[in-house]
């Protein structure tokens, strides 16, 4: 089957048929089971009171007592066991019975015809005027002994009950399947919107007005799904926006390059002149390089977040290596180094916790005016984490972009770098990195007081 909406609606009709099979089966059961017996107990009650009134006013005309009774609603059949079957009322539509039957009545025994009926599944027998279905009496007429068979006349009692019932089920499931066509358009029309939902996010538009008040599964999966559509457009421009920086980083130092190698091949140029550009030609290739090693860098941490290749260290060691590597630029700047550093073993990804202190301390030389402090700390009082503090008392982050420097490609201030080319990602991978060892960065600033970042690191 095709669409959800006729499989909705085959799967209802069945169950409604299955429904009305099994219950009419279990009602069958329980005619067998209670009514009959009820029933064939009721008729021979009758029965008996039709004979003892007979046999009370034996001076009234028996034709006529017969045929009073039965147009009260019984098909009548009397014999004698000898003489051809008499019978009053509607005739049976079939007179079988064994003469055996007759036999036992005329002997003065009860026959029980109704609870004897056979049990059939899809048959009540309860409708059934057969002879055999019937309640055998005797009855003494002229001091001859005759038998007595009598049951309801179901047609004349209830026919219009018949109809009565089946114009209701008739209607019932007439008008059931009606509203399951109805009913399961409604059900399956949110699904065909969100069908088309996926078809319009998948073409790149995002913007979807769903309705997302329902609270049901159907309110659940639209809620979700334009959660996820607002997800991918944030991505999309994330996606966007990281090009077109990526673009703008790498198109200014080309710009020079071009510039400053057109115009040494141009124009005679003094030496000194020449070495200037030059110099600036290096500079700037320089920074091309680095922004692509850190492009590399963040793209294999994005790919591989879990891929760390941890061994055990000592992040002393680690960070006292680093401060002595970059001895040239702090003292470059007569910035005093003052450390606190314990040993401590820790297992973490030493490549990469390397480039974190690297991206730090650099920062922090960067943007600390000259005989400034910068500070490290190793703090290993807390159990279960290691935290390592890099204090500086530099120019500082204002407030409103303490929350934005861990984003790619973010810069405070573009004119306080206008002499170190920073890209704006040293502070993304470092937040990557340690993200990937499940620690946390945080950052305290004060403007022209100083930044401190304090990494925590889980302990072994
Ligand atoms: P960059 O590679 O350009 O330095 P980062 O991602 O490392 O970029 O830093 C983002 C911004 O955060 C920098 O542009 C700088 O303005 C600010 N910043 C980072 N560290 C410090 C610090 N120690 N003191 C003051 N400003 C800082």
């Amino acid at each position: 089957m095709k669409t959800l909406y006729l499989r909705f609606v085959a799967t209802t009709i069945f169950i409604m048929l299955l429904s009305g099979l099994i219950a009419f089966l279990l009602s069958n059961l329980y005619y067998q089971i209670k009514l009959k017996p009820y029933n064939n107990e009721k008729i021979t009650r009758m029965a008996k009171n039709v004979t003892s009134f007979y046999q009370a006013h034996s001076e009234v005309d028996l034709h006529q007592y017969l045929n009073s009774v039965a147009d009260l609603g019984y098909q009548i059949a009397l014999t004698d066991g000898h003489k051809k079957l008499m019978t009053f009322g509607n005739p049976f539509s079939g007179t079988t019975l064994a003469p055996a039957a007759i036999d036992r009545v005329l002997r003065g025994q009860t026959y029980y015809g109704i609870a004897q009926y056979p049990k059939q599944i899809f048959v009540t027998g309860f409708f059934d005027d057969e002879l055999s279905n019937t309640i055998g009496v005797p009855i003494d007429i002229k001091g001859k002994r005759h038998a007595l068979f009598i049951r309801p006349d179901i047609e004349y009692l209830f026919g219009e009950m018949r109809v009565f019932f089946a114009v209701l089920v008739a209607l019932t499931i007439g008008l059931s399947v009606t509203f399951v066509f109805a009913g399961t358009h409604y059900i399956v029309k949110p699904i065909r919107i969100l069908t088309r939902a996926t078809k319009i996010v998948a073409r790149g538009k995002y913007n979807l007005s769903l309705n997302v008040d329902r609270e049901d599964e159907i309110g659940q999966l639209a809620r979700h799904f334009t959660h996820m559509a607002q997800s991918l457009q944030r991505l999309d421009e994330m996606r966007q926006e990281f090009v077109s920086n990526v673009s703008h980083e790498i198109q200014s130092p080309l710009a020079s390059i071009q510039g400053f190698s057109k115009t040494l091949q141009s124009e005679e140029i003094p030496p000194a002149q020449q070495k200037h550009y030059l110099s600036i030609i290096e500079k700037e290739s320089h920074r091309l390089s680095l922004l692509s090693k850190q492009l590399l860098t963040l793209a294999s941490l994005d790919k591989e977040a879990g891929a760390l290749e941890k061994t055990t260290f000592d992040l002393a060691d680690q960070i006292k290596q680093v401060v002595f590597m970059m001895e040239w630029q702090w003292r470059k700047k007569d910035l005093a180094i003052e450390m606190e550093l314990p040993e401590t073993f820790i297992q973490a990804d030493p490549k990469l916790l390397h480039q974190v202190w690297i991206n730090l301390l650099t920062n922090s030389i960067k943007f600390t005016e000259r005989g400034g402090t910068i500070t490290i700390k190793i703090d290993k009082s807390r159990k279960k984490e290691i935290a390592v503090m890099v204090q500086d008392t530099g120019i500082g982050i204002p407030e409103q972009d303490l929350l934005r420097i861990f984003d790619r490609f973010y810069k405070v201030d573009k004119a306080r770098e206008r002499n170190d080319h920073g890209s704006g990602l040293g502070l993304a991978i470092v937040y990557k990195i340690i993200e990937a060892h499940q620690g946390s960065i945080e950052v305290a600033s004060q403007e022209n007081k100083g930044t401190t970042f304090t990494i925590r690191l889980p302990q072994m």
